[in-house]
């Protein structure tokens, strides 16, 4: 059993050389004393989310634990039951949720995992849009952003998992709709592939506040937040009374190892009356199977389209989990450990 291991605590920027590939011969099976609902899985897909990166360092009073130097790595992934104690998992069945970064792994309690029904979608796709991101960018617009037809939105690392969904529903919904990423490739992605209204790269601006106010001369309603910092600084400037932000994730704050300066703009919330929530999708799982509802049949009608970024092989894990932090990632990164 292949498996990757978190050599030690992390700190600053995550490298390749932190995770590590090692071989185990320990023959997996159901111990006799998980008798009622432990499953053994071979593992397909797995998801490279930047999450992950909070669980590589040493961390104390997270919403999640850290991962544990020495042993195997785990996160959401696709995988198929090859063994079961609990009637309702049966062998055979696909399913997503959380597992082990390996070849095969023994899930002692199924709570966290989801069947799939689906099954004629790609089976990746549960590692993003129908998959946890999916449900992030579903829960984070409909439910935090509380849109309105017409809005103006900006969505910020727009191109990925999360922020690529946001954009086809804001569109979806009928607002006008901006996105920020990192590369040309992605500018042109945004706007060639998933409708955005316009894009642009953060990296070629040097003053933001004035990027924004160009994209955006009436200011902005809804601001989808991923990356926090500097960009949510300039965000608060050009912000509309009334406004409402989506604090998903602040991905350029994860590897510093010294807290970025102030955020200067952060009384803007009080004088135009901004509602800046933050959201964890852990919390909103009830809502999965409505999410699922109204997303199947726009893929399928192919309403909504999806890129995804696909490594090959668990030895390629490593690289393309750190790859999110330089945004080498070109829409949802996914690892394939074995086809079904
Ligand atoms: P992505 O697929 O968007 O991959 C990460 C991207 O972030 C990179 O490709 C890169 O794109 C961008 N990025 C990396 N470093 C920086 C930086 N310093 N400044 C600006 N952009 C940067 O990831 P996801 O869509 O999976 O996640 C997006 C956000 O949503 C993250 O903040 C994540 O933590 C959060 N999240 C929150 C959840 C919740 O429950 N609240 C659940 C899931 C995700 P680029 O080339 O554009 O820079």
């Amino acid at each position: 059993n292949k498996q990757v291991i978190l050599k030690d605590y992390v700190k600053g920027f995550p490298k390749e050389s932190d995770l590590i590939l090692k071989t185990s011969i320990v023959k997996l099976k159901i111990p006799n004393q998980c008798s009622n609902d432990a499953v053994l899985v071979k593992n397909l897909y797995l998801s490279c989310d930047p999450y992950m990166r909070g669980r590589m360092g040493k961390t104390e009073g997270s919403y999640i634990d850290s991962f544990t130097p020495g042993s195997t790595i785990t996160g959401y992934g696709v995988a198929k039951i090859v063994d079961s104690s609990n009637p309702d998992f049966k062998k055979g069945d696909l399913v997503w949720g959380l597992t082990g970064w390996e070849e095969y792994s023994l899930i002692r309690s199924t709570r966290g995992l989801f069947k799939i029904q689906n099954a004629d979608l790609p089976l990746s796709y549960y590692t993003g849009i129908l998959g946890m991101p999916g449900h992030t960018a579903y829960i984070g617009f409909y439910e935090i952003c509380s849109p309105k037809k017409g809005e103006y939105v900006f969505v910020s690392a727009a191109s990925g998992a999360v922020g690529q969904l946001v954009g086809q529903f804001a569109k979806l919904f009928g607002c006008y709709v901006v996105g920020s990423a990192g590369s040309k490739d992605k500018v042109d992605l945004l706007k060639n592939k998933f409708g955005f209204d316009d894009a642009f790269n953060y990296k070629e601006e040097p003053n933001l506040d004035a990027a924004l106010k160009r994209y955006f001369p009436n200011g902005i309603d809804i601001y989808f937040e991923n990356v926090g910092g500097k960009m949510l600084d300039a965000v608060l400037l050009n912000m509309r009374i009334n406004g409402r932000i989506a604090v998903c994730g602040m991905i350029s704050q994860y590897n510093l190892e010294d807290p970025d300066e102030g955020i200067g703009n952060l009384l803007c919330l009080v004088t135009k009356r901004i509602r800046m929530e933050g959201f964890l999708v852990f919390d909103y799982y009830n809502l999965y199977p409505k999410f699922l509802e109204m997303v199947v049949p726009l893929v399928k009608q192919g309403k909504i389209t999806y890129v995804e970024d696909v490594a090959q092989g668990l030895e390629n894990a490593p690289n393309a989990l750190v790859g999110l932090f330089s945004g080498r990632n070109v829409g949802k990164q996914v690892v394939v450990v074995a086809r079904e």
